[in-house]
């Protein structure tokens, strides 16, 4: 079966092409999202783009001094040129905050610290400018906002989405949270450079935008159930160009321009979405849960910390493994009346949290995510109520947005992402055992609260692992 067939019902209203290329982002369609924005103006993506720079930053900025911050590798790849094309057009330029390389930088807010307080040495306005991918450009999204600063990013990689995403994901204390900031005032972008990218870098931006099959699927169920509207040209922005963007993955992998042009700015209008739209509810749902799970916990594989989209895109399999079982049943004969009935109070689900062998810190949040979505017994019994009579539009709707777990996985594997609990550095048992705690770590309503509170979670997370289930022991 070719990996295509597992994209829902939607393809067949985008007339994919053999190759996958038949849906073209363009750029008049990027540029409408720009005006939506609240912060991004300006997007340079073309080859020699780091060139470009020269014109555009003196444009916006005339005569104020650049801190390019960057770690030594995206130094090379693009601090070093911007420093260049910046001097020959006459921009003032301060020293940089370099990073080492190795280890692989985490975006922990003691390097916010570090950054903000080289901004505000320099006693006058300045121009932080991130040259580099995930971390690099996190960390100098919040310290410039701390710092009361606009900022220009340079991408080095099309890893992630979070170039043109408003909010910086960041580890704080050992937890990983979504910290509020402005997303950047230019994203500039080197063709040449994103496909020279390494093939692990661009198979992770792939995989994050795998996750938005997920996290549509989630934002589905949210809408159905009246915990949180779907907002129809939010949602347009995110999914109408996803079944395009993620046909025919193989293509990414050999470094064709036009591909990862096209990926990189798929991953931008999705960073666009969350800053038109405030929230990050549009591009991750429980996959991300899964992923920020074991960022917290620190995963390595191999000696490397496991790549944001890595995870997320591992996430979107574990996620469909749960939704396939959920859609393997009819719940129109759900037994509301059992389900309150065994709904447990505030207090024991307290109580079990605190009992958890994990670290306080993630403790602590789950006590205060959970406290925040947890309901009373009346208002379960509605939330059931409508769920059971709306099942099978729900059930439709999920089908039609849904890959299953299956095709996912050759998707991925097709990009190079990792698809097995090993190739991430985790076992079977360390996967199953992820399902409940990536439930509490955020409030957002996603598929593991509809097991949950339809009294099932177990039932399901067993069902993924039993014969018949996407894990079970028949799985190859
Ligand atoms: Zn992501």
């Amino acid at each position: 079966m070719p990996p295509t067939d597992g994209i829902g019902r939607r393809k067949t209203g985008t007339s994919n092409g053999a190759a996958g290329m038949a849906v073209q982002l363009s750029r008049a369609e990027i540029d409408l999202a720009l005006a939506r924005a609240t912060t991004t103006r300006h997007l340079l993506v073309e080859p020699g783009g780091m060139a470009a720079a020269g014109s555009l930053v003196p444009r916006i900025f005339p005569g104020r001094p650049v801190v390019i911050v960057a770690d030594d590798t995206t130094w090379r790849l693009a601090g070093e040129p911007v420093t260049s094309a910046l001097r020959a057009a006459g921009q003032p330029l301060l020293d940089p905050v370099l990073f080492p390389a190795t280890p692989t930088l985490r975006p922990d807010t003691r390097h916010v610290a570090a950054i903000r307080a080289r901004l505000e040495a320099a006693g006058e306005p300045v121009l932080p400018v991130a040259a580099g991918s995930g971390s690099i450009n996190d960390l100098t999204k919040r310290a410039a906002h701390e710092a009361g600063l606009p900022y220009v990013a340079v991408a080095t990689a099309a890893s992630m989405d979070g170039y043109t995403a408003s909010g910086a994901a960041l580890i704080d204390n050992g937890v990983k949270q979504t910290f509020g900031c402005p997303a950047p005032v230019a994203v500039i972008a080197d063709l040449d450079v994103l496909c020279a990218a390494p093939p692990a870098m661009t198979a992770s931006g792939y995989a994050d935008l795998m996750g938005k099959v997920t996290a549509g699927a989630d934002w589905i169920v949210a809408d159905a159930l009246g915990v949180e509207p779907i907002v129809p040209d939010i949602w347009e922005m995110v999914q109408g160009p996803l079944p395009a963007m993620l046909a025919d993955p193989a293509r990414y992998q050999m470094g064709d321009p036009a591909a990862i042009e096209q990926l990189f700015l798929g991953l931008v209008l999705t960073g666009l979405a969350i800053q038109a739209s405030g929230s990050t509810r549009c591009a991750s749902g429980s996959e991300h849960q899964f992923s920020h799970l074991w960022e917290m916990r620190g995963l390595e594989h191999e000696g490397e910390f496991v790549s944001h989209g890595a995870k997320v895109g591992f996430g979107s399999i574990v996620s469909a493994a749960l939704y396939e079982r959920l859609l393997a049943h009819d719940w129109t004969s759900l037994d509301v009346d059992a389900a309150v009935a065994a709904w447990p109070a505030w207090e024991t689900v307290a109580a079990e949290i605190r009992a958890l062998d994990d670290s306080p810190e993630l403790i602590r949040r789950a006590l205060e995510e959970c406290r925040a979505k947890h309901m009373s017994p009346e208002a379960l019994r509605e939330r059931l109520e409508t769920l059971r009579n709306g099942w099978p539009a729900l059930a439709e709707r999920l089908l039609a947005q849904l890959m299953t777990p299956d095709a996912i996985r050759d998707h991925l594997a097709a990009v190079g992402s990792p698809v097995t609990p090993a190739q991430l550095g985790l076992t079977a048992a360390q996967v199953r055992a992820s399902y409940e705690p990536a439930r509490r770590i955020r409030r957002r309503y996603t598929v593991y609260d509809l097991a949950y509170e339809m009294g099932v979670f177990d039932q399901m997370v067993d069902e993924v692992f039993a014969p018949g289930g996407f894990w079970g022991p028949s799985a190859t």
